[in-house]
């Protein structure tokens, strides 16, 4: 988080973020504590060193939302309830202290609900040291050699670091061991028992590579986060039993090069394990006793422990730290004990400490959040914003998701049934986080001056100390080879020995000689320190060189595992492209296999076409030649015909004149029949020529009888005892036939015409009529009908009934009968019609004594049944 040389550093420039694309997912570990005591039933199982299964409890609905009774969860590792705290410390922290040796940050938090095992797993108890203690101890153990003295290096107030010079740093440790209240050698103190064997000697363990021409320096700051504050659990407050001050809580700054850290922490210099987990076990106390004054839940609290190691490199002569604020290097790991992820429900929360859990809740929710916008952002390619300003314990821990560093989380859970749903909520949190990646931290060259010069100075030192206690100090003449070539090189001194007081040559001449070695010596020392220099900004040189080219090489790498990476992207297309390729190939070929098929159908069909074409031409040329003949027939037969018609119907015209010759002789006759009847009757007037002409087609009945005026209702003649009287009425004009059936009725009064007389003595009437037939014979109709008696004293006579006779040729029968008797076609009555059988009952014919009409009749339409 703290990089102090970011964009500042000439020697160390810093590596471009933008050749860092590694990410690596967030790891996340599982760990399993036993059940308690009183905990029966268990809801978990580790199915394998990756994957635990969460049984729903028997007495839950857990399927209710649809979820399966039995879910599994992956994790980077899983620990069961067997695993030691050093196991765990191996896998999950060590790689994250060796880190921050390297100069890398790293964040390690556990997460899970209150009572899963969080603060074991992180603080642990004695005898059994958690992450925390271990770090502590591993840190120690790989740069304990290697420690700058107290004070050497400082934090300044933003978030940065400063080296004192030895001066500074003296006079800072001379006032920090005046003070009583710090104890002066801490190593040597008794270890408070509380937190006594956090870690056995023989788990001890260090980190490699730790460059040993660096001084190190460990500063600690321990925070907790409560209800959304800050509050520093190192700071010095003067105790005042009588009005002990609240703790005052603490604000969140971005330094210069964007990172986030808390404004005016306590950052606690400290030099060995003991001692750095002391100040923690100090820290720890005083969140105790907050959190009973204040009636505090410390579960829903945060704890924060930042661990800051600073590092910059030994000047030339691996004496001291060099003066160059540039140089150093902070990194710090971040162990993080997160509240309980437990809903407010579920830890009974009233009144103020509801609102306090909701805060707390609402910064776990807040993490939440941050890590799903994270995730999709990731795996989507967006760029939502990541809202972690919206809780301080994201906002602090911003630059890790952001940045590069190594973040780690220990899922704790407790396998009792009554946690079965916050632990289903904590796996699903687990296996979102999962899927966030971090940037993977790039290492840093590690370049100052000659490599090694910490131990070569050292071994100097050690030899020269050795020669010096070999030879109980220096003495004149016996310097070593290397000086007494140097001595050699001066001029001899002069004979010092003065001869007398008043010699005045010895001293002088002595005088000489020491300033004139004086000045060989000054010009030596000039010219070493040319060399010195020189050949120092000679390495310096080179050193910057080999920086460059190592820098040179690591872009290079970089760029040729991007090319690499084209290399394998392109040669994965051009598999794909030769496989569509090929698969086009294959339908290329099979779709002209298709089309030859095609092609020869359509050759098939269009010689089908042709010579369906070709019949159809002869077809037609044959239908226009039949046409043309058939129109020759016809008109050949249509003028046969129309000849033939022509000839028909004048045959036919010249018979009918002579028929109707025949019946105006007949009409003639009947005329003159009725005419003596009339006569006889008294009945003198002629009917009208019209009224008289009977149309023959309607009735070729003679001449009608009398009629008077009709007698409603008409009277039957009483019945004589010897039955019916029959007036048999015979015109004279009809012609004898040999027909077997003949009217004969027993005594009829037989009459020409017929007359009142011979009508008054008989109630029936008998007319036997001849007329000419359509087919031109000859048929007899004896027309039958009742005489009654009319109001005026006359007679009258009403057709009740016909009888046809006729005689016909066999031969021609059949056909005509149809036609006398039949309707027509189209339903209309045919010319015969009119005088059958119904019709002529319905006609009365009524002749009345006394009347000046003439003969008339007329038509009453009475309904057959109606008869009277
Ligand atoms: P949290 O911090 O999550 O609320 P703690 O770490 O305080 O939970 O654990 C609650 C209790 O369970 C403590 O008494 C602790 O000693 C015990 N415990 C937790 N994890 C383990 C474990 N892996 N092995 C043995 N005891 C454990
Ligand atoms: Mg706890």
């Amino acid at each position: 988080m703290n990089r102090q040389a970011k964009g500042k550093t000439p020697r160390r420039p810093p590596p471009k973020k933008t050749s860092n694309n590694q990410k690596d997912p967030v790891g996340v570990y599982c760990r399993v504590r036993p059940l308690g005591a009183d905990d029966e039933e268990c809801c978990i199982e580790v199915i394998s060193n990756t994957t635990i299964q969460l049984h729903a409890p028997d007495g839950l609905k857990a399927n209710r939302n649809g979820e399966f009774k039995e879910t599994q969860y992956s994790f980077k590792k899983v620990f069961g309830i067997k695993t030691t705290q050093r196991e765990l410390f191996e896998d999950v922290a060590k790689p994250l202290v060796e880190d921050l040796i390297h100069c890398k940050n790293g964040l390690l938090f556990t997460y899970g609900v209150t009572g899963s095992g969080k603060t074991h797993t992180m603080t642990g108890s004695p005898g059994q040291g958690g992450l925390l203690p271990r770090s502590l101890d591993m840190i120690f153990n790989s740069i304990g050699p290697y420690q700058a003295k107290r004070y050497v290096f400082k934090p300044d107030d933003k978030n940065g670091m400063e080296v004192q010079n030895q001066v500074d740093a003296l006079l800072d440790r001379q006032k920090r061991d005046s003070q009583s209240t710090v104890p002066k050698t801490p190593t040597t103190r008794r270890i408070d028992p509380e937190f006594a064997d956090m870690i056995s000697p023989e788990d001890a363990c260090r980190a490699d590579g730790v460059d040993e021409d660096s001084s190190y320096s460990v500063f600690v700051s321990y925070i907790e986060i409560y209800n959304n504050y800050i509050y520093d659990l190192l700071e010095e407050t003067p105790f005042d039993p009588i009005k002990p001050k609240p703790p005052q809580s603490k604000i969140l700054r971005e330094d210069q090069n964007h990172n986030m850290y808390v404004a005016g922490c306590t950052e606690v210099e400290v030099k060995s394990t003991e001692e750095a987990f002391e100040v923690f076990w100090r820290g720890q106390k005083k969140r105790r006793i907050a959190n009973t004054q204040l009636n505090r839940e410390s579960s829903r609290s945060h704890s924060v422990f930042i661990v800051k190691l600073a590092q910059a490199p030994l000047d030339a002569d691996g004496d001291n730290v060099l003066q160059d604020k540039n140089q150093v290097n902070v990194s710090q790991l971040c162990l993080v004990d997160l509240a309980g992820s437990e809903r407010t429900s579920r830890t009974r929360a009233e009144g103020n400490r509801l609102r306090e859990a909701g805060n707390i809740n609402q910064s776990l929710m807040t993490l939440r959040t941050c890590i799903e916008v994270l995730r999709e952002n990731q795996m989507c390619g967006t760029n939502k914003m990541v809202p972690y300003r919206d809780s301080k314990v994201t906002h602090l821990f911003k630059n890790y998701f952001d940045g590069e560093g190594k973040v780690r989380m220990v899922v704790c859970v407790n396998p009792k049934a009554d946690d079965y749903e916050e632990t289903l909520l904590v796996m699903r949190f687990a296996e979102m986080t999962q899927e966030v990646e971090v940037a993977r931290p790039v290492d840093r060259p590690i370049c100052g001056f000659t490599a090694g010069r910490r131990q070569r100075n050292q071994a100097f030192k050690d030899e020269l100390t050795r020669r010096l206690e070999e030879r109980g100090g220096p003495v004149d003449g016996e310097f070593p080879t290397v000086l007494n070539q140097l001595l050699q090189s001066f001029p001899p001194l002069p004979p010092c020995e003065v001869s007398g007081p008043n010699d005045d040559v010895t001293l002088p001449r002595l005088i000489e000689a020491l300033e004139k070695r004086h000045r060989i010596r000054q010009m030596m020392i000039a010219e070493y320190n040319k060399t010195a220099n020189m050949l120092k900004s000679v390495l310096q040189e080179q050193d910057s060189n080999n920086l460059s080219k190592e820098n040179f090489i690591h872009e290079q790498r970089g760029k040729l595992g991007e090319k690499d990476k084209m290399i394998q992207n392109q040669k994965n297309e051009i598999d794909r492209l030769e496989k569509k390729s090929k698969m086009l190939e294959y339908k290329i070929d099979i779709l002209q296999k298709t089309t030859n098929i095609y092609e020869e159908d359509k050759r098939s069909l269009q010689h089908e076409l042709e010579s369906r074409e070709q019949r159809l031409q002869r077809e037609m040329s044959e239908k226009r030649r039949m046409e043309s003949r058939m129109q020759g027939i016809v008109t050949d037969a249509k003028l046969k015909w129309e000849k033939e018609c022509e000839r028909r119907v004048n045959a036919k015209q010249l018979e009918m004149q002579n028929k109707l010759w025949v019946k105006d002789e007949k009409l003639k006759q009947l005329k003159a029949i009725v005419t003596e009847g009339k006569t006889e009757n008294r009945q003198p007037q002629r009917p009208s020529r019209e009224k008289d002409k009977v149309p023959p087609k309607r009735s070729a009945s003679p001449s009608p009888v009398p009629t008077g005026a009709p007698v409603r209702p008409l009277h039957r003649r009483s019945h004589s005892a010897g039955g019916e009287r029959w007036v048999d009425h015979k015109p004279s004009s009809n012609v004898e036939l040999d027909t077997v059936l003949q009217a004969n009725i027993p005594k009829a009064i037989k009459v020409n015409a017929p007359n009142e007389k011979a009508l008054s003595k008989c109630d029936k009437y008998l007319l036997t009529h001849q007329e000419v037939a359509s087919d031109g014979e000859i048929q007899t109709k004896l027309i039958k009908g009742d005489v009654f008696k009319t109001r005026g004293g006359g007679q009258a006579v009403q057709f009740t009934d016909i009888e046809t006779l006729k005689q016909e040729n066999p031969v021609v029968a059949s056909s005509r009968k149809r036609r006398s008797s039949e309707s027509g076609p189209d339903g209309e009555p045919m010319e015969g019609d009119w005088t059958d059988v119904e019709t002529r009952c319905s006609v009365a014919l009524e002749m009345r004594a006394g009347s000046n009409l003439g003969p008339g009749y007329q038509h009453h339409g009475y309904s057959k049944r109606r008869k009277p």
